[in-house]
């Protein structure tokens, strides 16, 4: 199997599983309990909030709280905002975040908030203006994201975080779930309250996550119950998936390995667009402006769904968008609000690298995708009719 499918999740790393491992047998106990069994448990637990802490440049170690995922997260931070302060009901978010701030930011709407939904330009780019105009005296949070799950396109924070300091009261949430484990982050030096991240996304396993809260900045309880996680989140602490995103953040650090990554993704994608009839990227030209493992592709007038099969058949897998709406006839929200036009948008494939990938596997994809979407050309709709559905 050829795994290109790195946005959706990845391996659980053999250094983070063997960190873990101690955790899910021998050393069962309660970080909450007063004897030494236990109190090895919390040493456990804040070596990992170093970790993490570490690895985003947090002033703080307290300023990490751990979750189960990025989408607990990012509920927390828009959700626990709104909580703590009710009448600054204006949020301002991005058309194409992920469906965790998405779909509860239209939720929110529905319930009475009020929703400024940034739009991005052909490339996935934000108009920092518009942002700029959007703020208004009672905004209580932004949210946007550092990196597009879809696209990589990533958005600049700290000039963000700049501009909504510089205008408003407003709190700044960054979910960042793309983004860590693949380009550098310094929250120390970067106006960002809040930011969201998830372990599976970086060889971590699935089930947890974190948010940072920036010291000053006061969240209601997301899990009401005993006072682990200082009161911020009851429920005894998951300490093996804990450790093992701890290691996960220690892998992280070494950025050189991100170079591999960059050169494979740049082979694969600059091959495809000088051989592959009708493709053409989606998202920025400009790779400084895009995480260095992700490529989505549009191969016009072939639906997504045939070429993802295909593929599959071949061993490769990878996705037509972000995994969540692999299910679904429908274009995805992030290329529409990008104005790709529907006969490209269908046939968008992401391809998402990570650290096992290796140079024959680019070559085995590059030598199977031709002959497929050849096939599949030849098969598909005349381009005319294509248009008019
Ligand atoms: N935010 C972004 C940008 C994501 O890509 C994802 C997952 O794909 C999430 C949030 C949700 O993370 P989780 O799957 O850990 O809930």
């Amino acid at each position: 199997m050829i795994y290109l499918d790195n946005n959706a999740t990845t391996r659980v790393a053999p250094e983070v599983f063997e960190a873990m491992r101690p955790y899910l047998t021998a050393l069962y106990g309660n970080p909450s309990s007063a004897h030494t069994f236990g109190r090895n448990m919390r040493l456990a637990v804040e070596r990992a909030r170093e970790q993490v802490a570490d690895l985003l440049g947090a002033a703080d170690t307290n300023e990490i709280v751990f979750t189960s995922c990025g989408s607990e997260s990012d509920n927390w931070a828009i959700g626990g905002f709104l909580e703590q302060n009710p009448t600054r009901r204006h949020i301002i978010t991005t058309h194409v975040e992920h469906e965790a701030v998405r779909n509860l930011c239209t939720h929110l709407a529905e319930i009475g908030c009020e929703v400024t939904w940034l739009e991005v330009n052909q490339s996935g780019e934000l108009d920092l203006e518009h942002l700029r105009q959007a703020l208004r005296p009672d905004t209580g949070i932004v949210s946007v994201m550092m990196a597009n799950n879809e696209t990589g396109v990533v958005f600049p924070v700290e000039e963000i975080g700049k501009l909504v300091r510089e205008n408003s009261n407003a709190v700044f949430h960054v979910d960042g779930v793309q983004a860590v484990g693949k380009i550098p982050i310094n929250l120390r030096q970067w106006p960002v309250d809040l930011f969201s991240l998830s372990g599976h996304k970086f060889h971590a396993p699935k089930g947890i996550g974190a948010l940072y809260i920036r010291d000053e900045v006061k969240l209601p309880p997301f899990i009401i119950g005993g006072g682990q996680e200082q009161g911020r989140r009851a429920g005894t602490e998951a300490v093996p998936y804990i450790v093992g995103l701890g290691a996960a953040c220690e892998l992280a650090k070494n950025f050189d390995e991100h170079a591999n990554i960059l050169g494979l993704r740049n082979r694969l994608e600059d091959e495809i667009l000088a051989t592959i009839p009708h493709a053409r990227l989606n998202g920025t030209q400009n790779r400084n402006q895009r995480l260095p493992n992700t490529s989505n592709i549009s191969f016009e007038y072939i639906e997504g769904e045939n070429i993802l099969r295909h593929l599959d058949e071949a061993g490769i897998c990878v996705s037509t968008g972000s995994a969540c709406n692999s299910d679904s006839q429908e274009v995805s929200a992030v290329l529409s609000a990008m104005n790709v036009p529907y006969t490209a948008a269908r046939g968008s494939i992401r391809f998402s690298l990570g650290r096992y990938n290796t140079a024959d596997e680019i070559d085995y994809t590059l030598s199977a995708l031709p002959g497929i979407i050849k096939q599949l050309a030849a098969m598909s709709p005349p381009q005319g009719e294509l248009k008019a559905s």
